[in-house]
C-alpha cells in the first residue's frame, strides 16, 4: 500500500493494556490502509515549534482510516510517557505511513509462521495473528511471548482468546511467573527458544520483534538451531 505524507490523526480512544502501556485508536482521514506488521511514524509538535518523531507498529491491518497502536512507557523517554499518560481523546498529532514492506505477513504465504515477541514487540505480531485469525489461511501460527511477568503482557486477554482458537502460544517470564509455573524464570536461552518454536524442518517464516538485544538473542538462537537466516525476519524497537 502506498505511503502517505504527514496526515492529521485524531485520538479516538485510549485504554490501558498494562499498568505502563496503552492502546491508542487514531482516526486518520486519508490513511490508505496497511498490511499486518507495518509501522508508522508519529510527529508531535510543541507550542514553541519543537518537534519529536518516533516509529510505532500498527496493531490493526486492512483497509479503513482507523489505526490502532500500543505504546509502552520507556521510563525517562521523551515521547512514550506522553502518549501513555498525557495524550487524550480528541488530541491531534501527525502520522506518516504505512512503512515497511519486509516485516509483513501475507495471507497467501504458504508456510507455518513463528512469532517471537519481547515486551511491546508483540504489537506488529498481534496484527499478524489477528489477520490470520480473520483469514481463511490454513497455515499454523505459533507465538513465543517473553514478558517480565503476566501483568506485563500487552493485549494479554486477546492473546489468550486467540490461543483458544488460531494460535499456539508459549509464555516466557523473565522476572516473575504464575504460581507453579513449570519453566525457569529468566531470559530466553537457545534451548528454550528451540523448544517453543517450529523446528527448521517445518520451514517456518519467523518474525521476531522487541528490544534490540532481545531480538538479536532470539534471532541468533533460531539460526543456531538451524533456521535459514533469510527466513528469520526481525524488527528492533531500540533500547
Ligand atoms: C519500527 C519501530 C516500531 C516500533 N513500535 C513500537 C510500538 O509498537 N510500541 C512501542 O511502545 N514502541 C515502539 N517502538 C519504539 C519507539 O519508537 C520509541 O523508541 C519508544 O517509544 C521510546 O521513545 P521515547 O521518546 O519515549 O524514548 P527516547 O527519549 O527516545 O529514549 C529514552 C531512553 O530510552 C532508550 N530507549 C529508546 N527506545 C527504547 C525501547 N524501545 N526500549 C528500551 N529503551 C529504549 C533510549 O536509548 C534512551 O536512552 C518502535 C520502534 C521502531 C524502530
Amino acid at each position: 500500500m502506498r505511503t502517505t505524507g504527514w496526515l492529521a490523526a485524531r485520538i479516538a480512544a485510549v485504554r490501558p493494556t498494562t499498568s505502563h502501556a496503552r492502546v491508542l485508536t487514531l482516526d486518520v482521514p486519508g490513511w490508505p490502509g496497511n498490511d499486518p506488521g507495518q509501522h508508522l511514524d508519529i510527529r508531535l509538535t510543541a507550542e514553541d515549534g519543537y518537534q519529536a518523531e518516533r516509529s510505532y507498529s500498527i496493531a490493526s491491518s486492512g483497509p479503513g482510516e482507523r489505526v490502532e497502536l500500543a505504546v509502552d512507557t520507556v521510563p525517562d523517554g521523551e515521547v512514550s510517557p506522553y502518549l501513555v499518560d498525557v495524550a487524550e481523546v480528541g488530541d491531534v498529532l501527525e502520522v506518516k505511513g504505512p512503512l515497511g514492506a519486509y516485516f509483513v505477513w501475507h495471507e497467501s504465504d504458504p508456510d507455518p509462521v513463528q512469532l517471537v515477541a519481547g515486551g511491546s514487540g508483540i504489537v506488529p505480531l498481534l496484527a499478524m495473528a489477528r489477520a490470520h485469525d480473520r483469514s481463511e489461511s490454513p497455515v499454523p501460527f505459533r507465538l513465543l511471548y517473553s514478558v517480565r511477568s503476566p501483568d506485563d503482557a500487552l493485549y494479554r486477554d486477546e492473546i489468550l482468546d486467540l490461543a483458544g482458537r488460531s494460535l499456539d502460544l508459549t509464555w516466557a517470564y523473565t522476572r516473575a511467573a504464575p504460581e507453579g509455573w513449570p519453566e525457569p524464570v529468566g531470559r530466553l536461552t537457545p534451548d528454550r527458544v528451540a523448544a517453543a518454536t517450529w523446528p527448521p524442518a517445518r520451514h517456518p517464516l519467523t518474525f521476531i520483534c522487541g528490544p534490540t538485544r532481545f531480538v538479536e538473542a532470539a534471532a541468533d538462537a533460531m539460526v543456531a538451531t538451524g533456521h535459514d537466516p533469510a527466513r528469520v525476519r526481525t524488527e528492533r524497537f531500540g533500547g
